[in-house]
């Protein structure tokens, strides 16, 4: 894999077991090696989000919290107004990008978006003793170990076709012990939160992005499955291209709508 990812342009390093425990030394001696991702980074979903939506306020946009899309109106093949439950838009382009909901949210419009929802499981805890250094996946287990200053946060699972949000308690358990298999951590943890979220996915595992068919100002972004925050700012650029009519970044009849 890392070999496959070097090819196309993504640094990395193989570190063997004396390179791995030098790197991250709360590693267990079981741990034998590992690939060093050297150009990645990490973040706090929570504070992106915040700032990125003041961003935006600031550069005149208008967000509306807590504002459910109950449906659409279309005449001869153009979306003339959202409805949502505190009043009825008008727009001269709508963007669909409801994630794992982009095909309730769509109903009204005939769409064939196949996207299911696929629930993941995230634990934070206050900082054990031993902070990790760096962010992390677990290769056999697929968990991603994320240290967000006083908070360390386990992430994973994924569990295809439900709408429920609430976590199945085990696999929370279970996302702790798992991660106790590779690192050292402290024998009782301070959990300060524990949900379960919803990613979009495709049957391919490929993201939808592109002008729907059918209507003359909707765009479409949804099914980013596990890398939605990774792919998120592409995808912003290649949405504001497709509403602008400009020529994309790159080829997107893989990712077209038409493909379902
Ligand atoms: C546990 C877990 C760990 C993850 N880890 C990573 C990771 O490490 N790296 C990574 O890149 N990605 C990760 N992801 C995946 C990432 O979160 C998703 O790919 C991403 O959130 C998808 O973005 P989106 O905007 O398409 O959908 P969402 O983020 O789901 O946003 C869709 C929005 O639409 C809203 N909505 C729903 N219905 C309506 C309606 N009727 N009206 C208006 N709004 C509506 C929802 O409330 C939601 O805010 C993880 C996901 C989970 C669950």
């Amino acid at each position: 894999e890392a070999e496959f990812l070097g090819r196309h342009g993504v640094p990395t390093e193989i570190l063997d077991k004396a390179a791995l425990h030098e790197c991250e030394p709360i590693a267990l001696d079981d741990v034998i090696g590992g690939v060093h991702f050297t150009g990645d980074s990490f973040m706090n979903p929570a504070i992106f989000l915040a700032e990125l939506a003041k961003r935006v306020r600031e550069m005149g946009a208008e967000v509306h919290e807590n504002t459910a899309v109950t449906g659409f109106e279309s005449v001869s093949g153009k979306i003339t107004k959202v409805r949502t439950a505190s009043g009825e838009f008008e727009a001269e382009h709508v963007v669909l990008a409801a994630g794992a909901w982009s095909p309730i949210v769509a109903r009204d419009l005939r769409l064939k978006l196949p996207i299911q929802p696929a629930r993941g499981y995230s634990v934070t805890v206050a900082a054990p003793r031993n902070m990790p250094r760096h962010a992390f996946i677990l290769g056999d287990r697929r968990v991603a170990v994320s240290p967000f200053g006083e908070l360390l946060r386990f992430t994973g699972r994924l569990e295809v076709g439900e709408y429920s949000t609430t976590p199945d308690p085990k696999w929370l358990a279970r996302l702790e012990m798992f991660v106790r298999e590779y690192i050292e951590l402290d024998e009782k943890l301070d959990v300060k939160d524990a949900w379960a979220g919803l990613r979009p996915v495709t049957p391919d595992g490929i993201p939808a992005i592109g002008r729907a068919p059918g209507l003359s100002n909707l765009t479409v972004a949804t099914g980013h499955a596990m890398v939605g925050l990774s792919l998120g700012p592409g995808t912003g650029q290649l949405v504001s291209e497709l509403v602008n009519g400009q020529k994309t970044a790159f080829d997107l009849r893989p990712l077209s709508l038409d493909r379902f």
